[in-house]
Order: structure tokens, then sequence, then C-alpha cells
């Protein structure tokens, strides 16, 4: 579908607000724009009323239809106040106009608003505006008003201006009876299509006679017959104010379609219709007229948009211009492109070479060689192929062209003769539309032209912008997309007073007048308050009464709320006004008053540099919205001396040592604080204050990520830097080793080489000295460092002799004090299960080697007896080689000895019956206890079995006496170790009369019968030494 014929196109709009976005604070309704330096005012399109913003500013520019508009005062308009009453009179469309022009005249903003006249002609939608088109719209506007008006003095006010009369006539040629018709108007239509211009078209309309001859005659009245006569139309009236619409929309019938003639149609500035009128005998000046707007289409014919060149007749507005220099380029490029455009229209080449023609016809021949001589160009060679041969274009534009009656020769047609007469300088002057006019007013317009930009007083009015624009610029528009489409002349008689030059006040009544001015006194009263909030900036000012000093920066002693003070000021007040304002605020301040900028970092408040030169504007010194003061005397702060600048920002860091077991709860392997630097400290006085001697610091750049690949290590060189130029900042964090962590550092690299999260402690204490200084000391270690490393770390921060390394080793210490088993030294902490932050003794004595055994032995199952003694051995010897070792290690001589593990309660266990088995074999462990027993094992062979007996109730009183000697024969049973059987312990229930009497040994074969015999053997054995002593 196609889209509306008048819609606009709005991209051409542009919001151009108050404030120019510098402030993003949101205040309510800001006033409108001033204007800007031309001091005229546009209008704001409302959506698709860019049409009726240009016809309006036509008719402001229109001095005498405004100043008759305004003559109208209350007493015949009623006014806007009563609009409300139902039975006030009052003329809402005469009346909103005048406001209209009255704002448009006098309201400093960049542009005003049409809304409520709209709604006085009923449109209250855009739909309705855009329903309408320029041409239509100055209609249907006079007729608006001239309804609005009739029965006031201004009734006639459209008729006075605009109304002119055109007559038809036909003229009898027999009887010469005139035949005539009257059409008024209001603006005249012209053609476009076919026409070079405004003079052409005028000619065609008013100066051409139509004739009825041949087949096509007329009838007269008089004669009462068909009859031969012209016809004819002439302007009988002219108006002060001619309007010309120009018919550039056109329908193509062929392919039925709507389309913008957008030919080349020029049109003067200063035009004389002395040739188009009936009465011709009057001065000059009756006919001559200018040019003062020209409404201007953008666009194709579905769509576009509507600007303005108007002459601003009075001089209201500012006309300046871009420098003269520019001017003349521009005009000589303007210059070469409408020569080259007048080559390339061989119409207007060929009308210009014969205007100049004394002769009124010259042979068709001739008129080529002229055409090379005065052009450069041969018909042939330029023109030929697009327009085809000379004499066949001529025959085809006869309405301009006329043959001699043999065709030989070719001259103008009698208007065009006229039109195109040349001035005395001989150039031709055809195709320019200024110098068509000079046969009307030469000398005057060429002088105009000549110093066109004096004065002329030019502007194109594109809704709310308004820019001066030279006379010449009119020419751009008579062609092309953007082109002419209403042309708006004035009478060049009517002469200004002077009173009404530059005065935009003149003729206006006293009513609009005030309220004009009461609404710029609002206005400016808005700016203002609108102009000081945009400049407004909110200040914290923090007392220095209410901070202190400490850890490196400035703190609120009270709640930060209470410390500070907000202030608004604006910022183009000076650094003195601000100190006032300040001391006003505190009415107690005493001595001198230092301002500095204060910025809160994550240390505290900390200052810059002081404000100097009270006679500096506060947006000359940098002051923005949202700065912190600090109001001090410039030395102290609570006794304290303040360091202030860049160079004593205070960071703050995190401080990372390595974490002891369990001390960071799961998963945490570093504690953390912080600790606040001036940025200036050197490295080395950091590393003082928190590295002990011999640790070194790491830094970490990207904050708390504790992977060991950003850990990096300050060395020596760096020393002498600062905690700045070393790039520590805000949160960065350090992490603190003592000097025998350095391991897990490759200082070459810089590069922890253990993943920092797997390091923690082990705890070393001294078991070699015996001086009672137990000294133990914390070695750093992750699971795979080696135990011999530890062993060697230790020695070295005990202090200890470096020789002791060969004969010493590691045990680790159980929770009740014991120490455990050494840990060969060639384990890993995993491999020796060690738990991270256990305890290790370093001991005398070499540690065993991975494939020998530590033991403890003991002798007899009596452990007090005997002391736990200690044993290396080699895992493979056997359970008879250990027994020996151990003998001799404990003094004990004689082969009636056997080993026995220890049991779970500490007794005496399984008997290691196996003599000639390994220690491996048998499954002995590291830090297995071994028994040392007296006697020998049983053969092979031979089980032992515990014996119990029951004593009966009827023997109880016996048996007591049985029971005490069975005790008492328990013992030496014990003694005699018959059956050592290690899972029966001498043992008496309490409610059961069961009592153990001991093992017998006896063959895997034996029969029951047997075991019984050899017990009934034992027993009497047994009450007969109980009864014998
Ligand atoms: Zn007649």
């Amino acid at each position: 579908m196609f889209g509306d014929l008048f819609e606009e196109d709005f991209s051409f709009i542009s919001n151009n607000h108050c404030g120019k976005g510098k402030k993003s604070k949101p205040r309510d309704s800001e006033p409108p724009a001033p204007r800007d330096f031309t001091r005229l005012s546009g209008i704001k399109n409302q959506g698709g009323t860019c049409y009726l913003n240009s016809l309006l500013q036509t008719l402001l520019f229109t001095p005498e239809f405004r100043e008759a508009l305004f003559s109208l005062g209350p007493e015949e308009l009623g006014t806007l106040d009563d609009s409300s009453k139902p039975d006030a009179k009052v003329r809402i469309i005469p009346l909103q106009l005048q406001r209209l022009f009255a704002q448009l005249l006098l309201l400093d903003q960049q542009a005003a608003s049409t809304t409520d006249l709209t709604e006085s002609f009923g449109w209250n939608s855009h739909e309705e505006m855009r329903q309408h088109d320029v041409q239509e719209l100055n209609r249907i506007l006079f007729s608006a008003l001239e309804t609005s008006l009739v029965g006031t003095s201004g009734h006639d006010l459209i008729n006075r201006l605009y109304h002119g009369i055109v007559v038809n006539q036909i003229v009898c040629k027999e009887c010469k009876n005139i035949s005539e018709r009257q059409e008024d108007f209001l603006d005249l239509t012209v053609a476009v299509k076919g026409v070079t211009g405004l003079e052409e078209a005028l000619w065609n309309m008013y100066v051409e006679e139509e004739y009825f001859e041949n087949e096509n005659l007329y009838r007269c009245g008089a004669c009462d017959k068909l009859v031969e006569a012209s016809k004819s139309a002439k302007l009988r009236k002219l108006p002060p104010f001619l309007t010309v619409s120009l018919l550039r929309f056109n329908f193509d019938f062929e392919k039925c379609e709507r389309y913008k003639e957008t030919s080349c149609y020029t049109f003067p500035i200063q035009i004389n219709l002395r040739p188009f009128c009936e009465q011709t005998e009057m001065d000059d000046s009756e006919y001559m007229y200018e040019l003062f707007s020209v409404i201007i289409h953008k666009g194709g014919c579905y769509g576009g948009h509507y600007h303005v060149y108007i002459r601003d007749v009075d001089e209201l507005g500012n006309w300046q211009l871009q420098e003269e220099e520019d001017r003349l380029i521009e005009d000589k490029a303007l210059r070469d492109i409408k020569n080259a455009k007048e080559i390339e229209n061989p119409l207007a080449v060929l009308k210009g070479i014969l205007a100049e023609e004394e002769s009124k016809q010259i042979p068709v021949d001739q008129l080529g060689q002229k055409l090379l001589e005065k052009k450069g160009v041969s018909w042939n060679k330029k023109y030929r192929k697009q327009y085809g041969a000379l004499r066949k274009y001529l025959q085809n534009h006869p309405q301009i062209f006329q043959f001699s009656p043999d065709e030989n020769k070719v001259g103008l047609k009698e208007k065009h003769k006229l039109l195109f007469k040349s001035d005395s300088q001989g150039q031709d002057l055809q195709s320019s539309p200024h110098k068509n006019d000079v046969q009307w007013n030469s000398e005057k317009t060429l002088t105009r032209l000549r110093d066109g930009s004096a004065g002329c007083h030019w502007f194109d009015l594109n809704d709310s912008k308004v820019q001066p624009i030279k006379e010449k610029d009119i020419e751009k528009q008579f062609q092309g997309k953007e082109s002419a489409y209403m042309l708006f002349y004035r009478k060049s008689e009517l002469k200004r007073p002077p009173e009404a030059r530059g005065n935009p006040r003149y003729q206006i009544p006293e009513h609009l007048l005030n309220e004009m001015n009461a609404a710029n006194t609002e206005l400016q009263k808005k700016r203002a308050e609108c102009d000081s909030a945009n400049n407004g900036i909110d200040l914290h000012l923090h007392l220095s009464s209410c901070y202190k000093f400490h850890n490196g920066a400035l703190h609120p002693s009270l709640t930060w709320k209470e410390s500070v003070v907000d202030l608004t000021i604006d910022r183009r007040k000076t650094l003195g006004d601000l100190r006032q304002s300040v001391f006003q605020m505190l009415e107690s301040w005493e001595g001198d008053m230092i301002l500095s900028i204060a910025k809160p970092l994550p240390a505290g408040l900390h200052l810059y540099q002081i404000l100097d030169g009270d006679e500096l504007t506060l947006d000359g010194i940098g002051l923005a919205d949202g700065a912190d003061l600090f109001v001090w005397n410039g030395k102290e702060v609570g006794g304290t001396k303040v360091m202030t600048g860049p160079d004593h920002e205070p960071v703050v860091i995190n401080v990372l040592h390595l974490a002891e077991y369990n001390e960071g709860g799961k998963g945490q392997h570093f504690t953390e604080s912080q600790h606040v630097f001036s940025c200036s400290t050197k490295v080395g006085d950091l590393h003082t204050a928190l590295a002990p001697s011999g640790g070194i610091i790491l830094k970490n750049g990207s904050g708390l990520d504790k992977e060991a690949k950003n850990w990096e290590v300050f060395r020596e060189e760096d020393m002498k830097e600062t905690v700045k130029s070393v790039g520590l900042t805000d949160g960065c964090s350090v992490l603190i080793l003592d000097s025998h962590d350095q391991s897990f550092v490759n200082v070459s690299s810089g590069n922890l080489t253990a993943f920092t999260y797997d390091i923690s402690w082990l705890q070393v204490k001294n078991f070699c000295r015996t001086d009672g200084d137990e000294k133990h000391v914390k070695i750093t270690a992750t699971i795979e460092t080696v135990m011999s490393d530890i062993k060697r770390k230790a020695i070295r921060e005990l202090q200890l002799e470096e020789e002791l390394a060969n004969d010493s080793c590691l045990r680790p210490i159980s929770g009740n004090g014991k120490l455990l088993s050494p840990v060969p030294e060639d384990y890993t902490v995993k491999e020796a299960e060690l738990k991270m932050g256990s305890l290790l003794g370093l001991c005398h004595g070499k540690a065993p080697a991975s494939t020998q055994l530590f033991l403890y032995f003991i002798v007899g199952s009596d452990q007090n007896a005997s002391p736990e003694m200690e044993i290396v051995v080699e895992e493979t010897v056997s359970v008879k080689e250990c027994l020996n070792l151990m003998l001799e290690k404990s003094g004990l001589s004689g082969d009636n000895w056997h080993l026995r593990r220890i049991d779970w309660c500490y007794e005496a266990g399984e008997a290691l019956s196996q003599e000639n088995a390994t220690l491996k074999e048998l499954n002995v462990c590291r830090g297995d206890t071994l028994v040392i027993m007296e006697g020998k094992l049983p053969p092979k062979g031979f089980l032992k079995i515990p014996i119990w007996w029951l004593k009966s109730s009827s023997h109880k009183k016996r048996g007591e006496n049985a029971q005490d000697q069975v005790n008492g024969m328990t013992c030496k049973m014990d003694a005699l170790q018959v059956s050592p059987s290690g899972d029966s312990p001498e043992y008496i229930h309490p409610d059961m009369d069961l009592c153990y009497a001991g093992s017998i040994e006896i063959a895997g074969e034996a029969s029951l019968e047997d075991l019984k015999m050899q017990y009934v053997l034992i027993w009497h054995l047994l009450i007969c030494h109980v009864q014998w002593p």
C-alpha cells in the first residue's frame, strides 16, 4: 500500500533540550531552550505538522498580515480566558493565532507549540493534521480565519491582502463583442510540467491567446452564430501578496500513478507582472513583486518534509553568515555546476543563442555554427546521440522555436524572445532565474545579486531549527527531490515603517506584550533554577573534629553520617565562596581552615591536595558532584600528623600464614589477617614487619586465588622498591613463609614448587639433648616431603650440630607421649602415614632402613618388672636369630627362652613357635612389641588345654580351702609353664564356682581318655602337694 501522501519523514526532527545532557540528575520539567543566535523562534513539529509550520512562519513574516491580525482587540475577539464561559463570544482561532505570533516574536524559546492553535481548528489527532497538503491548508486556514472574523473589522483581512481577480475574455472576430468572466483567487496555481519557469507559465496563462477557428468555432451571443474568436485571460486585480502554488504533483495516466515533477523550474526574486495584466498603463511600481517566502517540499509524492525559506522583511532576526570567503568558494562551485548544467540542457543553450540574435531568425546551419563558437560544443558531438538531429530537435519544440515558411531559418517565438532578452554585456542570461527578470528591473536585481550577502535576510525555517541562508541558496530549490512548492511574493511598493525595523514588539497589543513579558520572566526564573540545579554539586564535608587517625588512615569516631555534612553549591562559584559557606555552617570554627580533597579508601579516609586559590571556580579546580572534602587545620588530626597525597595512600594487604594443622578448619590452609601499609613503604620494611628473620614474602597479584602459580617471591632486589611500585594494591595478598619453608620456592624462578594448599606443618621435638631444653620447632612439609629432609631442617632449626644427622632419627610421639617407632629416612610423609601437625621426636640412634624392623621387647610378661627395650633387626632374620639378638641386648643367656607377641591388653600372647621362619613371613611389623618368655615351647604336634575346676556346692566349705589351695597351686603351675595357651588367663567367675586349674599339654592324637587320665594325675599331684607342707 501507499503511505499517506503527506506523511512526514520524521528523521529530520532533532530533539534539542535544555541542559544538553550535561547532568544526569533528573529535574522536573526543564524549561524550553532559549532562542539561538538568529533570535528567531522555530515551531515544534507536533507530528506531521511541518507544512503547517512552514505556512504559519510565512504568515508571521508577512508583517501586514500579522499587524492586521494584531489590530483586532479583545473587544472584537473576546479573550481566551473567557473561552470556557458559555455565553461569551470568543473567537478562538484568531486569538490563538495572535498568541502564537506573539510567542514567535517575543517569547524566548527555541520553538513554539501549535497545539492550542490546531485544537482551535478542531484538529485533535495527528491523523487529522496529516490529511492536508500545504496548498490545501493555506485555503483551509484562510477560510477558517475569514469565518471566525465575520462581523469584526477584520472580516476582509484575507481579501484585503490576498484577493486577486483573473478575467477570461472571448472576443468575437466579427462583431468584436467581448464576453468576459471574472475569477477570484487567493493563490494562483501554475503548471510545472513542460515549463521552464514561472514567467513561462504565466506567459502561457495570461499572454497566449487561444483561437476558435475552423472546426472549433465560438458561438457569439451578439451575432448569435458560430464565429471565429480569440480567448485570453488576464490578471485584472493584483493582490498585495501573490501566492503561487506549483503543480509539482501530477498523475501519470499511462502508469496510473502519482509522481513528483522534479524538473528545473525557475522563478525570479523580483517579477514584473505587467505583461500578464489587463491594465498595463500604470506606473511600473504597481506591477513589481518581490519574493519573500518559498515553501519547499523534500521527498517523493508519497511522503516527505516541508520547510520554508523566508525573507525577514523587518530584519527581526540576526542574519549572520559564515565568512565571505566561504561564500565566494561556494558561489564559484555553484557557478561551475550551473554552467555544466546549462550545457547539458540543449533547449536552454539554443534559446540563449537565438535570444541574442538581432535578426529574428537565422539559418538552421548557422545556429549550429554559433553553438560551436559560443559554447565550444558541436551539436553532433554533444547532443545528437541523445537528442537527434538539430533540425528535428527544433521542430520538436514548436512552442519555443518558430521556422520561416521555407523552414530554412529558425527563431524564437515572440514570448521567448521577450523573456530572454540579453543584458548589455552580451552575456547569455536565459537560464539564470535572476537574470530572467532583467527585462523588468535589471539594474536593481543585478545590484541585489552582486551584493547578495548584504541585508537580504533570508532564513531557512525548518520546524524548530532556524538558520540564516544566502539568497543564492534559493536557486538550489529550482529542481530535484527537494524543490520549491509554493512561492509568496509581496508588492515591492509595500514599504515598511522605519520603527518596525528590528522591532518585534511593533504593533503587538498591550495585553499580549504583558503576557509575553510575564512568560519570559517565568522562563528566565525557571532557566535560572534549572541552570543552578544543573550546576549544583553536592559536596561531602568531613570534619576533622569527628575523625581519628589510626591504622594508616582517617576513621570517623562517630558514625559516618554524623561525621559528614553535605553541602550543595553552584559549581560556578569560587573556592572563596565555598570557604565562606563552610565557615557559616561551622560557626564555632577557630583558626585556619584547610580544605583538602579526601577519598574514602578501603583502609579509611585519605587526604589529597589542599584546595588553593580562592578566586578560582569550583568547576575550574575540578570539584565534581559528590566530592569529599576534609575540613581541618592542615597539620594534624587528634594530635596525629597526617600524611597526605597519593604517595601516602594506605593500602590494605591480606597477609597469609600457613595454618597449623586444623587451625583454619577444614580446607583452610592459611590464616589470614589484614594489615595497612602506606603505599610508599619499602618492601624491605614490609618484610621486616611481617616475616621472621630469614623468612620470605610472596605476593599474589590475582587476589585471593591461592594457586601456587600465582605466587611470586619478593627477591632481594625488590626490597628497595615500594609497596606501590611492586604493584601491591588494596586487597592484594602476601604469603609469609618462614626460612625453612623456602624449599617450596624455586627462588630463581620465583615460584612456589608445591601447591600451597598441600603445605602444612610437622613439629619436631628435641630428644637428643638432655640439658632440659626440650625445644620444638615447626617444619613445613607436604605429603611428598622425605623424612630425611625434615630431619635435616629440624636439626638446623634446633641449632644442633650437623653431624647429628648421621646418628639420629625421627620418631612420632603418641598422644600419651610415647616415642613410637622411628620413621625410615627414605619414607615420605605420606608413606610414613604421618598426620600433618603431628609431633615427632628427634632421637639418637639410626633410623631403620625400609628393609629393617624396629621392634620393642620386654622380658617376661610382667611389664613392670622389665623395662621396654628397642631393637632394630633385618626383616629377614628368623625368630630364633631375633630371640638371640634380644637376649644379647637384655644380657640374658641360655636357651630356655622363647618369643611371644604381645596381645591387645599388653599380655604375652601367641608364641612365635616357628623358630626358623623370618619375621617378615610371620608378619611381624615395625613397632611391634615382642615378649621374651622363659621355658621351651612344646614340641611340635602338642596341644595345650586349659583345665577348669567346677566346685560342687556340697563341698563348699571344703572347696573354700581347696580354692585357696588351688590358687596357690596356680602360681606354681604358671611357673611350671606347662600350658601357656595365652587365651585362658587365670580367671574366677564371681558367681560361679569355676576356677582355673592350669593347662595340660597333650599330643594332638591323644584320646579323650588320655586327657582325663592326665588330668586326674595332675589333680592328685596338686592335692598331695598342698597337703604336704
Ligand atoms: Zn459576435
